[in-house]
């Protein structure tokens, strides 16, 4: 008997088992139930701060992991982020599968979400962007380093992630799939921030507001930063000490950023 005919041939027990689990494969993941309407209006609030900011543009999105599972996370259907309402958000398990599809056109880059929320318990949000001033930071030799107090956070450091050498055979620049969603997130290892060589960034944060606020943020200090670097001359960048200082008390009176970003971002309601 050829391995082939075995292959082909299974004992019936064992054919059960064969099509019972890729049932299994096939069925989307189960809900972990209906999120408080505040949760949901703070995400949609984010999509559209982040458009307002001119942190989005047509593309780029805003996840939060789901209050009640740490297993699940949430997320608009495939939409420009100015345009997000309340009903676009999605439930999706950590390997980027809808709960309920139906028609909806969801994120081909959705993987960068699941694939952070797998390997960082810490991380409760998740941003992509294509935020511009961060770009030349990607494809230059120069390091995006706080020179602006809304920027502490960053002086943990930020990697840069190389799409070319993530995957073998890689020629595109999307993370489209889990693979690329886990070398990513292997790049931004314990950071708040990744630059993708050429495309964005991705941002974590302990909650949405936090991921908001260091999106914003780490977008003004690359535009400050380039500033500095033409006017030429050693950089004078933030201190450990002062990064940490000022990262405490952003957190501390961000409140009234967000009130003030929100009313602006969602004054067509
Ligand atoms: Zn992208």
């Amino acid at each position: 008997m050829q391995a082939s005919d075995v292959m082909s041939s299974p004992p019936p027990g064992l054919a059960l088992l064969t099509t019972q689990s890729s049932l299994r494969a096939q069925a989307p993941p189960i809900s972990a139930g209906p999120v408080d309407a505040a949760a949901i209006e703070d995400l949609v609030a984010g999509s559209r701060i982040l458009a307002d900011q001119g942190v989005l543009d047509a593309s780029g999105h805003v996840s939060m992991r789901h209050p009640q599972n740490p297993n699940r996370y949430l997320m608009s259907r495939a939409q420009a982020p100015a345009l997000v309402t309340a009903e676009d958000i999605m439930e999706f398990d950590l390997d980027s599968n809808p709960v309920d599809r139906r028609d909806r056109e969801i994120f081909a880059e959705r993987f960068i979400h699941g694939e952070i929320y797998k390997v960082r318990p810490d991380v409760r949000a998740v941003i992509h962007t294509h935020s511009p001033a961060v770009i030349p930071f990607g494809v230059t030799q120069v390091p995006l380093k706080p020179v602006h107090q809304s920027g502490g956070f960053l002086v943990a450091g930020v990697p840069i992630f190389e799409i070319r050498s993530a995957v073998p055979g890689q020629t595109g620049m999307l993370v489209r799939n889990a693979a690329l969603g886990n070398a990513l997130a292997e790049a931004l290892a314990d950071k708040a921030v990744v630059l993708m060589r050429g495309h964005g960034n991705a941002v974590v944060g302990p909650d949405l507001r936090t991921a908001v606020r260091r999106a914003v943020s780490t977008e003004v200090n690359a535009r400050l930063l380039t500033i500095a670097l033409q006017i030429g001359g050693p950089i004078n960048y933030l201190s450990a000490e002062e990064a940490a200082a000022m990262e405490a008390l952003a957190a501390a009176t961000y409140s009234r950023a967000w009130e003030l970003w929100k009313k602006k971002a969602m004054r067509s309601e």
